[in-house]
């Protein structure tokens, strides 16, 4: 892609009435546009990010035997109501609406009660057994405060899936799998080594829940860590008992700031039987499903990237989550010779499959390179006139700052 043809504009000042580095920082390289508190549209660059993410969680999904879906946003009472989930004192984050033609309908804040009643038409028997199924959504939760940018948001992306068993086994075979996915997620958007699986309240069937938490200055939780054992529980049941079974003391164990980047949850039997999700086992009873339910927060996860890796002078994405690899800047673009240089450079390299977002424009060197710096490519390759004289590029690193000169033929091989 040519910078001259992107439509979005870089920013020296982030809006004042936003408080989040995460948003501030994607505001002003020109990734999201701020539509009100909570509220953020995805801008080209920002798109591109959040579509990287995506396509690891769906290759993750797709390993373990889960198939895509997409559920719809708007949602009925009545399904709710079975649960006693549609009451705004159960849940807080409710958006609703009334029809004109009578009635009311709810906003997908999550979709556990509306997905097991669409499966009462696919699972009749233990033959349609075990089952899971994702979807990527925007969820729509009335969030009291939303000064967390996009790691809070009243509209957010989530990729929610939900597991479907006739046995115990395949139910917790299902589980395990899903956190193997989780932390295979983490590992490859880059922040895997400081993402630990959490001891929560929350389960419905077992005692605990597993939250997936990121340590995050900016994060809204906090985590008790010990890094040694790589365990690591919620501030809700760091109780004696829950310390003991778990093999730790208080004392091995490190108050921290954490974002929590995904969730999962055993419900064992009784989230089909509230919902009415019932089948024929091979003996031929009636009996509820049991039932999974998985999320990860795709746009908070970008959120906690960006706060994790920036720096002073702008976004640092890692390689595997980049909107593009290559940030090719060419220099002295007045110069017949070296703008036709660098177009040859551009064909090349995109010929080669690397994703090039190419600043072709005519500005000052300064401007461009801070510019550049904003942005957060991975790899800055610089076509200038000085170069040109000896016939190299220089290359930078965006992460390390580590310079090299290298030739056409090595740069080439290098992002080959
Ligand atoms: P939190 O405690 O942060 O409000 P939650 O317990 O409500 O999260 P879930 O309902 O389990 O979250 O949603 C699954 C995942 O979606 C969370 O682990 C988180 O990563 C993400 N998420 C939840 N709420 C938001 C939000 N308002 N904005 C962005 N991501 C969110
Ligand atoms: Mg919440």
């Amino acid at each position: 892609m040519r910078q001259s043809q992107l439509f979005t504009k870089t920013q020296k000042e982030a809006p004042s009435d936003e408080e989040a580095k995460n948003a501030q920082l994607l505001i002003r390289a020109g990734y999201l546009h701020k539509e009100m508190a909570g509220v953020y549209q995805l801008l080209p660059l920002g798109l591109r990010v959040v579509e990287k993410i995506k396509q690891i969680v769906r290759e993750e999904m797709n390993a373990i035997d889960s198939q895509e879906m997409l559920a719809t946003a708007m949602q009925s009472k009545e399904v709710w109501e079975r649960t006693d989930r549609w009451d705004d004192e159960k849940v807080e984050v409710w958006f609703k609406s009334e029809l004109k033609a009578g009635g009311e309908i709810g906003f997908g804040w999550s979709h556990e009660e509306p997905l097991a009643n669409m499966m009462k038409n696919h699972i009749a028997s233990y033959k349609d057994l075990p089952k899971m199924i994702y979807q990527f959504q925007n969820k729509l939760r009335n969030e009291l405060r939303a000064k967390s940018g996009i790691m809070r948001g009243r509209e957010f992306l989530m990729k929610d899936a939900y597991s479907f068993a006739d046995t115990e086994e395949q139910h917790e075979k299902m589980y395990a799998d899903q956190q193997q996915a989780y932390k295979n997620v983490y590992d490859r958007v880059g922040i895997g080594e400081d993402t630990y699986m959490t001891f929560a309240a929350g389960g419905a069937f077992t005692q605990f829940s597993h939250e997936f938490q990121t340590v995050c200055e900016a994060g809204e939780d906090i985590t008790y860590i010990c890094k040694e054992k790589g365990i690591a529980i919620n501030e809700e049941v760091l109780e004696e008992a829950n310390l003991e079974e778990l093999g730790v003391v208080r004392d091995e164990l490190v108050e921290t700031k954490t974002a929590e980047v995904g969730n999962i949850f055993n419900f064992g039997r009784h989230k089909a039987e509230d919902a009415g999700l019932f089948y024929k086992n091979s003996e031929g009873e009636r009996t509820p499903v049991w039932m999974g339910s998985y999320g990860i927060g795709i746009t908070r996860v970008m959120g906690v990237v960006v706060e994790k890796k920036a720096d002073e002078k702008g976004l640092v994405w890692p390689e595997s989550i980049a909107p593009f690899k290559v940030h090719l800047v060419a220099l002295n673009t007045d110069d017949e010779e070296i703008s036709d240089w660098a177009e040859g450079v551009y064909a090349s390299l995109q010929k080669q499959g690397v994703e090039v977002l190419f600043d072709d424009r005519n500005a000052r060197p300064g401007e461009k390179f801070a510019e550049s710096d904003l942005l957060g490519i991975p790899y800055r390759v610089v076509v200038s006139k000085k170069g040109k004289e000896a016939g190299t590029f220089e290359v930078v690193t965006r992460a390390t700052g580590e310079v090299r000169n290298l030739t056409e033929e090595e740069l080439y091989a290098d992002f080959s």
